[in-house]
C-alpha cells in the first residue's frame, strides 16, 4: 500500500468515516479528486468489513466541460464494476446550469453548489446511501476556511457535517481533506491515471479562484500554511459545543428538509429563479 493511501485509511480509520455495514455513494464527477477518492476508496474496501460503493455522477450541464469528465467518470466505473447513478440539473429542476445561469454569470458557483448539494442528496438517497464520500482535498478545505472567515460566516465554519446525530441526514465524508492537491495529481500520475481535462467556465467569477491564488502562494512562500489553517478550524471547533457543531437543526417550511433557518437554501434558490 502506498503512503497516501495508508494516510487515507487512517484518516478515515481515526474519524471513523466508514463504519462495518456502510454504503458509501462516492460522489464521482469524473475530475481529477474524485477520480483520486474512488480509487483509494476501491483500494481500501477489502479491508473493510461489509462495505459496499455506489458511484454517483451529477451532470450539471455544463457545454463544453462536462461531456468529458463524464465520460472519463463511466471509463472508470466501468474499470471497477460499480453501480452508477447519474442524475442531471435537467430531470431534477427542468434546466441545464447554463440554462439557469443564463444572462447571470456572477454567483454562479454559488447556484452550482447548492443545486449540486440537493442533487448529491436525491442520488445518495437513491442509492440507499448511509455516507456520501466527497473529493475535496487539502486545499478546497483550507480554501473554504480562509473564505468563510473573510465573509463572516463562522457558524460554517465550524459546521460539521460528518457525523450525524440527529438522525437527519446523511453524514458527508471528505477522506482527501488532508490530502494536498498536488500529491493527488502525483498518485494519480503515479498509478497512469493522470486525465487531462478543462477547467469550468465559470471558475472566472468566483471568489474561490482569488482566494485559491494567494493560499498557493503562501503555501509556496511558508510550507504548511494550508495545514495550519486546518489546526486552526479545529481549535476554533474545540471551543464549540456538540450543538454549535452539529447547528441548529429545523425542518424547512417549503420541503422539510433539515436546514439551519426557516427555508432551506435550495428553496430560497428556487424561489429567487422563479423556478
Ligand atoms: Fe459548479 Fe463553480 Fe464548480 Fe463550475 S466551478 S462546477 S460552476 S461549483
Ligand atoms: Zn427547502
Amino acid at each position: 500500500m502506498s503512503d497516501l493511501e495508508q494516510r487515507v485509511a487512517e484518516t478515515i480509520r481515526s474519524r471513523k468515516m466508514i463504519l462495518p455495514g456502510d454504503r458509501v455513494a462516492v460522489a464521482l464527477s469524473g475530475g481529477k479528486d474524485s477520480t483520486a477518492l474512488l480509487m483509494l476508496l476501491c483500494r481500501l474496501l477489502p479491508a473493510w468489513d461489509d462495505v459496499r460503493l455506489t458511484a454517483i455522477t451529477i451532470d450539471e450541464g455544463i457545454l463544453g466541460y462536462r461531456e468529458d469528465t463524464i465520460r472519463s467518470a463511466e471509463r472508470l466505473v466501468g474499470k471497477y464494476g460499480l453501480d452508477h447513478i447519474r442524475i442531471s440539473f435537467a430531470d431534477l429542476f427542468g434546466g441545464s446550469l447554463d440554462e439557469i445561469l443564463k444572462d447571470r454569470q456572477s454567483g454562479a458557483c454559488s447556484v452550482c453548489g447548492i443545486l449540486r448539494r440537493k442533487a448529491l442528496i436525491v442520488a445518495a438517497r437513491r442509492a440507499g446511501a448511509t455516507r456520501l464520500a466527497t473529493g475535496h482535498n487539502l486545499d478546497d478545505e483550507a480554501q473554504s476556511v480562509l473564505m468563510n472567515l473573510l465573509r463572516g460566516d463562522l457558524p460554517r465554519l465550524v459546521r460539521d457535517s460528518s457525523h450525524n446525530s440527529s438522525g437527519q441526514f446523511i453524514p458527508r465524508i471528505k477522506p482527501l481533506g488532508l490530502v494536498s492537491e498536488k500529491e493527488i495529481a502525483t498518485y494519480l500520475m503515479l498509478q497512469g491515471a493522470w486525465v487531462d481535462l478543462p477547467e469550468c467556465p465559470y471558475t472566472l467569477h468566483a471568489l474561490r479562484r482569488e482566494v485559491r491564488a494567494m493560499l498557493s502562494t503562501l503555501e509556496y512562500q511558508y510550507p504548511g500554511t494550508m495545514l495550519h489553517l486546518m489546526e486552526s478550524k479545529r481549535k476554533i471547533e474545540g471551543y464549540c459545543g456538540e450543538e454549535t457543531l452539529a447547528g441548529p437543526i429545523r425542518s424547512c417550511r417549503e420541503c422539510g428538509e433539515p436546514c439551519s433557518g426557516e427555508i432551506c437554501q435550495f428553496c430560497q434558490l428556487r424561489q429567487s429563479l422563479g423556478r
